[in-house]
């Protein structure tokens, strides 16, 4: 008989079971990883809910996830049993016309781990040996698995390249914070952060924002940075929500000349009104991003090591594997929760 692990498996939305499974069996370009951490990700919301991925089901989700190596697959170089390793999620045909491009993200037959296949909220976890990457002593257990959600900013920030001195709104303060750490560290100001939660702002400002707006006290949120901004309007925008309202905010507080990068995901058929004046006249810019990829982990995990970016004002709590449910659902309704992280090792939480 098959060796069992502890998982937490998605049957049909809003139905999670903490169940026995199987160990999944490696190929030979695989390797069997012991999950230490896994983050919970908004996305792991949209898939128990079935708004996302539901033909996917049943599955097991989680990818913001590390581990020790337990199994190698005999192709495998420069990784044995124990390793701790960060895993890159995207799986890429390598072959198709945008991969050939380099664009691994836009690849045909483009799926994550975690997200479309099983993940991390189980014991154990199958990775192909290539996505892995070595973690450094450095780097603690939580911050270890706070890897990918930085390399999807670190994605975005690359396409939007702000320069050195220039200004940068974010409105969001989920992943807006982290965002706001990074145009920090790439010498941009004044950053300001715009959400709705003031613990979350406070924590914008630990994490490097000057500036912070709560939207529930300004009466019009575009007029604040145009304010700060001396009239002028922001270099750049970093639209971290995902709504047709916070889009049309962003595009009207970019001065003439700025770009908008577009990382909240808003739902598909959502449009928003935006003057294409603003794109001739105003040569006002828009680029998109949706995840990290590739050497983006080496990158995070750099940050990480040199402590050029610290999350952990961003860490809440950690629940054992059998409580993700009710994690999934407290998040929802307790907004002073920002990173929480499941441990299959952890027997209670523990609190940050
Ligand atoms: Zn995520
Ligand atoms: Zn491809």
């Amino acid at each position: 008989m098959a060796e069992m692990m502890k998982a937490q498996v998605v049957k049909a939305p809003y139905q999670m079971e903490y169940t026995e499974v199987p160990i999944p069996e490696i190929s030979d370009d695989e390797v069997l990883i012991k999950v230490k951490v896994c983050g919970i990700c908004g996305s792991d919301w949209s898939i128990y809910t079935g708004k996302y991925a539901a033909d996917k089901l049943p599955m097991i989700t989680g990818h913001e996830f590390w581990g020790e190596i337990a199994k190698v697959g005999k192709n495998a170089r420069n990784l044995k049993v124990g390793d701790r390793v960060a895993v890159d999620i995207c799986l890429t045909c390598g072959t198709c016309y945008f991969c050939r491009r380099g664009d691994g993200l836009l690849c045909e037959t483009f799926t994550q781990l975690g997200i479309h296949t099983n993940g991390g909220f189980a014991e154990y976890v199958k990775a192909p040996w290539k996505n892995c990457y070595k973690l450094p002593d450095e780097l603690d257990d939580y911050t270890a698995a706070f890897v990918e959600p930085l390399t999807a900013v670190i994605h975005a920030a690359q396409r939007m390249d702000a320069k050195i001195g220039s200004s940068v709104a974010i409105i969001g303060c989920g992943l807006g914070i982290l965002h706001g750490a990074l145009a920090k560290a790439r010498a941009c100001a004044p950053v300001i952060v715009i959400g709705d939660d003031p613990l979350r702002l406070e924590t914008a400002k630990k994490m490097g924002a000057d500036i912070t707006i709560n939207i529930h006290e300004v009466d019009d949120v575009v007029a604040e940075v145009k304010r700060i901004t001396g009239g002028v309007g922001v270099d750049y925008v970093i639209e971290a929500v995902g709504t047709t309202q916070t889009y049309e905010q962003a595009f009207k507080m970019l001065r003439r000349g700025g770009k908008i990068e577009a990382f909240g995901i808003a739902a598909q058929g959502d449009t928003a009104a935006l003057e294409p004046y603003e794109f001739v006249l105003g040569e006002k810019k828009v680029s998109g991003s949706c995840a990290g990829i590739g050497n983006n982990w080496g990158e995070a995990i750099t940050l990480l090591k040199y402590g050029i970016i610290d999350p952990r004002p961003m860490f809440s709590m950690a629940v054992p594997l059998a409580e993700l449910e009710t994690a999934l659902k407290e998040i929802r309704e307790k907004k002073n929760l920002v990173k929480v992280f499941v441990c299959p090792e952890l027997k209670e939480r523990v609190y940050f």
